[in-house]
């Protein structure tokens, strides 16, 4: 399966990368076509070795926008155009100018839309001191399943940026499934991570054209090679250290 990863979506011109013009999305779900499934089936097969390869598209929303609920869930998912997104959440932006309330989360939580959090103050987390990483990621779990009723196990990365130590403190907090910014299917290199492509408005359609065709198409050469010898995940295990 592949993961795609959105910011904001617009309906005006973007006013900068991570936002996407509704005209731009609508050109991704129209190369796309009936591959995107919703995340209650990419929660039910993402584990299988079936589904591992499948020609399956996930939609993730990333910052809490006000888009998430206004486009993405009101234009998209509630007049079938798709099944549903995930969206993870930092939470000191709920309710701010431009992201959506408790309100708007509560109820795409009910609409099946799946939640996860994005930690509380959107820092990156290998930066982050200890006290810092154990708040980040434990009260923003609390507080979502408060909020929500019912467990929260998935954490997206702010900037996808993450090490050992950051990933081990997530696993410690009880998430089991941790959302990267990486290429290639949706399986990452270790059983809990998650790759997702990241669509930034810069990023061509012919290169969302060749990524749905074959995802570790754009992968580098120290990918070739290492997969090739079978040592991927040595080589990122080192590098994430
Ligand atoms: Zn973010």
């Amino acid at each position: 399966m592949i993961i795609l990863n959105y910011h904001e979506l617009s309906e005006q011109p973007p006013s900068n990368k991570w936002c996407l013009a509704r005209e731009a999305f609508d050109i991704h779900l129209a190369l796309c076509g009936d591959r995107i499934i919703s995340p209650g089936k990419f929660l039910a097969h993402c584990d299988t070795p079936a589904g591992g390869r499948s020609d399956d598209v996930l939609i993730t929303f990333d910052d809490g926008f006000l888009s998430d609920y206004t486009l993405a869930y009101e234009q998209y998912v509630a007049t079938g155009c798709i099944p549903g997104f995930m969206s993870f959440i930092p939470l000191d932006f709920v309710g701010q100018p431009g992201r959506m309330s408790w309100r708007m989360i509560e109820e795409l939580s009910r609409a099946g839309i799946t939640i996860g959090s994005h930690g509380l103050a959107h820092i990156d987390l290998t930066k982050a001191s200890d006290a810092e990483l154990e708040r980040e990621l434990t009260v923003s779990k609390s507080m979502l399943e408060e909020r929500l009723g019912q467990q929260v196990g998935l954490f997206a990365f702010p900037y996808g940026r993450f090490s050992r130590r950051v990933w081990e403190a997530a696993l410690r907090a009880g998430y089991t499934q941790l959302y990267t910014i990486q290429l290639g299917h949706h399986g990452g290199f270790e059983p809990f991570l998650y790759s997702r492509l990241c669509m930034t408005s810069d990023f061509a359609v012919e290169q969302m054209r060749v990524h749905l065709a074959d995802p570790d198409a754009m992968r580098g050469m120290a990918w070739q090679i290492s997969s090739k010898l079978g040592i991927y995940r040595h080589l990122m295990l080192w590098r994430y250290r």
